[in-house]
């Protein structure tokens, strides 16, 4: 295994990147690297020359009230799971963002403003920007999202055509530990009692994803089952829409995705089902 090259400036990725041979995948993270990130890795590596990681906390994309400052952050650990990927792009603050006025991009309307986008105000605000940054350094040919957090993969996608960017966005499906919650760096917050009532997410996705096997269509009747389910947590949101994040009143075969996020004490997680 190659021990991948750390590049912390600007300027040393554009002068590794430009002495390339080949096709480049990136994988964008904000580290606190887990199983759900290696799969991802995993497959840019099976799928180009290169593989160019970026670790960086993001902060436009993190709200006034939001767990910015506690945020997991393990450069050193980071490295030794990475192992395979050509470099890793861990920038500072300053190096990413160098003006006080800088130009900023917004979701579309329709898409961005519902589910995450209504409850972090301004997240995909920040995600876009830094998001088109890192294709615009890195040059890469191809860049892997993860499934998990569906509203921003379909944003991004929808970034990527509307502005004919010269990359190609790969999905990747969900992983989960083996109790069945979805990974998420997010998870360390939960103490063991939080964990066991997280379950229920993943449980009840379950449960739904049954109900429609056996031919239960009407998406009122799921929620209603679901909300059901979910009794004892924060949901912020169970959704049955489209793959345009149009809600929809009946389940439509390979377009129907189905959004869930609670909150489990300060602790705020996403789980979906794509169908
Ligand atoms: P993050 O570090 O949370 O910003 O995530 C970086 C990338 O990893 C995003 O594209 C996420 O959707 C993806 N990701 C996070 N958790 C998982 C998971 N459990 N399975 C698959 N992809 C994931």
């Amino acid at each position: 295994m190659k021990t991948p090259l750390i590049l912390k400036s600007i300027d040393e990725l554009k002068k590794w990147r430009s002495e390339l041979r080949g096709s480049l995948g990136l994988v964008p993270t904000m580290g606190a690297l887990h199983a759900g990130h290696l799969s991802l890795i995993q497959s840019s590596i099976a799928q180009n020359s290169h593989t160019l990681l970026s670790i960086f906390v993001n902060p436009t994309q993190f709200g006034a009230n939001e767990d910015f400052d506690k945020y997991p952050r393990n450069l050193e650990s980071d490295i030794a799971l990475a192992q395979g990927v050509d470099a890793i792009f861990a920038p500072e603050i300053s190096e990413m963002y160098s003006s006080q006025d800088e130009i900023t991009l917004n979701p579309p309307k329709l898409m961005g403003y519902v589910y995450e986008g209504f409850h972090r105000e301004g997240h995909f605000d920040g995600v876009l920007q830094i998001v088109l940054k890192l294709f615009s350094l890195s040059l890469a040919n191809k860049a892997y999202f993860g499934q998990k957090d569906a509203q921003q993969l379909l944003i991004i996608q929808k970034m990527v055509k509307d502005f004919f960017l010269p990359i190609q966005i790969v999905p990747c499906p969900i992983v989960r530990d083996n109790d069945g919650l979805a990974l998420s760096s997010r998870n360390i917050y939960l103490s063991e009692t939080q964990r066991k009532t997280a379950l229920k997410i993943p449980q009840t996705l379950q449960k739904i994803k049954i109900l429609i096997q056996d031919g239960e269509q009407e998406t009122a009747k799921l929620y209603a089952f679901g909300m059901q389910e979910l009794q004892g947590l924060q949901v912020d949101y169970l959704a049955f829409c489209d793959h345009s994040l149009r809600e929809i009143p009946l389940i439509i075969p390979n377009q129907t995705l189905i959004l869930l996020t609670a909150r489990v004490g300060n602790t705020r997680l996403l789980d979906n089902l794509w169908l």
